[in-house]
This record gives C-alpha cells, structure tokens and sequence, in this order.
C-alpha cells in the first residue's frame, strides 16, 4: 500500500483540460492569387499549388504558382512604385502608411493568429501571444524611423536603395514579413516578397490589409510558388537588394548566385544553438526555459535551444526534472488554447525530423519520448530528448528543426564555450546561472549573434537579431535593421 502510494506521488502532475478550440470566425479563401501592382490577378500559366493544413493533412486553399513573366511583372510594379511615388513622398508621409498598416493588423490580429496556425500547425498561444503582437510591433517601430533615419545615421545622407526581393521560410511566415517589409519600406524602397510554398496564406490577408490601408500600388508585390519562384526573383535584374531566410544550403547557392552582381545581399539561415545551464542556476525556471527554447513553435526555430549543454554535476537532475516536464506537454490541435506543441509544418519536414532521429538512435544517443497520443491524421513528432550524445552525433551536429533536443556535459565555464562554439553556426545561445559576472564573461566569448541570460526566445523590434559563421550575416530589427535597405 504504502509502495504504490510512493510510486503516484512521483508521477508529473497532469492537468485534464477540457477542448478550448477556438471559435472566431475565419476568412480563410478557396483560392489565392498573385498580389501584383495592388491588385490580386491570375498567375500567367494558370497554376495553382495546394495549401494544407499539417494538423489534419486536408487542403486548405489553392496559392497561385507564379511563372517568371509573374515575377518580372512584379518586380516591373515595384520599380515603377518607388520612381514615381514611394521613394519621392516625404518620408513623413511614408510612415503614416506603416502606422495605418501596424494598427489594422493589431485589429484583425486575431483572425490572423487563426489562419496562422491552421496553415502552419503552431499552436494559437503562440501565434496569438507571439507572433501577431510582434508582426504589429515591427510595423510600428520601423513607422517610427521613416522619418528620423538621418537620426540612425546622424553625419550621413541616407537613400533608399531601390527594389528588395524578399524570400522568407514557413516557420513564422507572418513575423518573417513583417521583418522583411516594414524595414525596406521604411527606408522608401519597394518590395517583391515570396512566401514559403506551405505557409502563403496569411501575407495574402496582409496583402488585403495593405490594399485597406491605401498603400500605393506596386510598393508591395507578393509571388506565391515553390523554390523556383524564389530563384527567379532573386537571379530577376532589376533587383537591387536581396533578403532571404532559410536554410544555409539556399543561402549558399543564393549567395553564389549574387556574387559579382552589384545587388546587395542579406542572409538569415540556420543555427544549432546551446543553451548552457550552470549548477547555481535556478534549476525550475531553467528548465522550463530549456523547454520553451527547443519546443516552441514544434522546434521549427532558427533560434531554437536544441543543445542543452549542463554541467556534469547536476546532469541526472536536470534530465530527470526535463523528462518530468516533457510528460506533462500537450500535443494536439494548434487552435486548442491548452496546446503546447502543435503540428510539423509538413509531410517533407516531419521525413526530415525522424530521418535526423532514426541517425541518432542508430550513432548510440539516448532517445526519450514521452507517451502521449497524437492526433491520427496531419503531421506530428512526440517533444523528445536524447542524451548520452558525444559532439561527433549528427543530432548535435546538425539542425533537426523540430522538436528534440540534444542534451551534453560540461564541466567548466571554458569547456562550455569550447563545446557551445563548436558548430558551423552561430545565431544565438542561452546561459542559465545566478552570477552575472559569469553572465558576462560567457556572451563575451560565445560566437551567437544573440545570446539570452536566464531567458530564452525574447524579441523585441528594437533589438537586432542576425547571425555569425554559416548563420548568415546582416542584421534584422532594430536601428541595425534599417542598414541592408539604405546607401550612406
Ligand atoms: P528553405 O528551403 O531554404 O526555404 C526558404 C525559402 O526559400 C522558401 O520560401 C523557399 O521556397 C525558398 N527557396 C527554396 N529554394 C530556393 C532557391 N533555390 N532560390 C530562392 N529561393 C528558394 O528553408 P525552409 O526549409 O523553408 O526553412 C527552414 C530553414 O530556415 C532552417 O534551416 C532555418 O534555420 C532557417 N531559418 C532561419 C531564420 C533566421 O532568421 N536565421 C529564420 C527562420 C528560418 P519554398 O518553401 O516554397 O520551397
Ligand atoms: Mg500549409
């Protein structure tokens, strides 16, 4: 009796929630079509691709597959946009718009939140906490700086640049659009954005709400369509500036295929971050800083926490109190308020995910999953862990961008920046300790271009966000932000 009494009592503390999907009314589509010179049109070969909802594998829209008369023709509006009506205005009048645009998408944020998670599987706690309040705070910040850029860069006379082709991922499509628009606008360029093939749907309800905001035709166009559509605009001669997030093997033939061309270039890509948790650090809160940095947005983060590295004497615990946590998650239905891990973006990325898995089990790393059932339909992965990792295991090599985490010792403060810096990338890191003098001294010598103290995942539209190595280069965010879409 008093054994089995025993054994409840160390069983996670499991809360039974009753369904809270959501239920305000959406204006998802049946079809959506190319945004070209401020109106929606056909795309010129009549293709159009599916969008599917990766929570239950059904189709959601058609996206139009732009052709590359498409793009040209896009890429012809943009120019026409900024000669003869964006890059003239006075900035002044130039911020009023991206006001206007910031405080419709505060208003509809809460449809936008729901078509965000039906088309990308995130939960609606994120998308409605996380990305939407940023998407808007992005807009308003850099409507803000229309205005003052000889204050960003007091000395200087900065101009616009021209034309920006954009080409942005599927992990957070709405806050990659605004990360990219708002700045380039800002700075009185104009822009050609490509969405991610499985995740459009949203920047076309931006583009309706750039439409409802009297933007000027052609000072944003938007191209649907795969890799293709992407490389079009980005090899398209009348581009002047290029951004891209996304993998580092895009960036690398993107950048390949710029070099020697008079465009500029800005490159957001992969990361295979350590967070890095000492013995006198809080161990409840770093824990579950552990968990929202890997497991957030299903581990499809660029940013993502997905190396823990702990040091040696409080490793049992710490797994111990990381598996506890990992059972109590909810995975289910991305529109359920209660849900903690939503669905994998895609069929593709789910293969990728338990491809990389299927290699670590194979090397000898400790796979841990939790129990729980996932939906019989869509796309899903279990948040797991795997331990007894060495630094030669491809699970730590590599990004798996999905929702488990690589957990490695450490036994000194200059083994942990030895083991955190050795990796291709370097977009950002965590440290976990009460001392700030440690604090210091790590992001001192921590090859990220962020690093998060006693937190993990903040951002702030203030603050620059970018990364080092093969993480890319250029900054996003921030005054920094404004530099890759103006010439001093
Ligand atoms: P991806 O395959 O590189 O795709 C990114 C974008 O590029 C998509 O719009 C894609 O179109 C397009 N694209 C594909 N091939 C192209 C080509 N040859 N030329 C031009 N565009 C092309 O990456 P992903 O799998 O979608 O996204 C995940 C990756 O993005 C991860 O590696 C992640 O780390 C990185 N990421 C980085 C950041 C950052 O800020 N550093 C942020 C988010 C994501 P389709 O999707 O339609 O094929
Ligand atoms: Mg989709």
């Amino acid at each position: 009796m008093a054994k089995s009494k025993k054994k409840k009592s160390k069983s996670p503390v499991t809360l039974d929630f009753a369904p809270a999907p959501e239920s305000t009314p959406v204006p998802l589509r049946k079809q959506y079509d190319l945004f070209i010179d401020g109106d929606f049109v056909a795309p010129s070969g009549g293709s159009y691709f599916r969008s599917v909802n990766p929570a239950t594998g059904k189709p959601l829209a058609r996206i139009a597959k732009a052709e590359d008369a498409d793009v040209d023709a896009a890429v012809k509006a943009a120019r026409e946009a900024y000669e003869n009506g964006w890059q003239p205005m006075p900035s002044l009048e130039r911020g009023k718009y991206l006001f206007r645009i910031a405080r419709l998408i505060q208003e509809k944020s809460r449809e936008l939140a729901i078509l965000e998670s039906m088309d990308g599987g995130k939960p609606i706690r994120e998308s409605r906490d996380f990305d939407l309040p940023l998407v808007a705070a992005h807009f308003f910040h850099y409507a803000g700086w229309a205005d003052k850029l000889s204050y960003a860069f007091p000395g200087k006379n900065p101009k616009s640049v021209g034309v920006a082709g954009q080409v942005i991922p599927w992990n957070f499509p709405l806050l990659m659009a605004a990360w990219k628009i708002a700045p380039a606008l800002a700075c009185g360029n104009t822009v050609v954005l490509k969405p991610a093939e499985t995740t459009s749907i949203t920047a076309m309800h931006l583009a309706e709400i750039f439409q409802e905001a009297g933007l000027p035709p052609g000072v944003v166009n938007i191209v649907t369509g795969a890799g293709d559509t992407g490389a079009a605009l980005i090899e398209h001669e009348g581009i002047d500036k290029i951004a891209f997030t996304g993998s580092t093997s895009v960036g690398k033939k993107i950048a390949e295929s710029v070099a020697g061309t008079r465009k500029k270039l800005t490159l957001e890509l992969g990361g295979k971050a350590a967070n890095i948790v000492f013995d006198d650090a809080p161990i409840e809160e770093a824990v579950e800083g552990v968990i929202n940095g890997i497991f957030f947005n299903q581990g499809h983060v660029c940013c993502a926490g997905s190396r823990l590295l702990v040091q040696e004497s409080i490793h049992d615990e710490f797994v111990a109190r990381l598996k506890r946590r990992i059972d109590t998650l909810i995975v289910g239905d991305p529109l359920d308020k209660n849900t903690d891990i939503g669905a994998i973006n895609s069929k593709a990325q789910l293969k990728r995910v338990q491809k990389l898995v299927d290699s670590g089990i194979a090397e000898g790393a400790e796979f841990y999953e939790p129990k729980c059932p996932l939906p019989e339909n869509g796309f899903w992965f279990r948040p797991s862990l795997f331990t007894n990792v060495s630094a030669s295991h491809s699970v730590a090599k590599e990004e798996i961008f999905g929702p488990v985490l690589s957990v490695m010792t450490f036994r000194t403060p200059a083994e942990a920046v030895q083991r955190a810096n050795n990796t291709c990338y370097g977009l950002s890191a965590g440290i976990w300790t009460d001392k700030g003098s440690k604090i210091l001294a790590m992001a001192d010598q921590l090859k990220a271009g962020v690093v998060w103290a006693n937190t993990y995942n903040k951002f702030d539209p203030a603050s620059p966000f970018g990364g080092y190595k093969e993480s890319g280069f250029g900054r996003e965010g921030g005054l920094h932000g404004l530099l890759p879409y103006v010439s001093l």
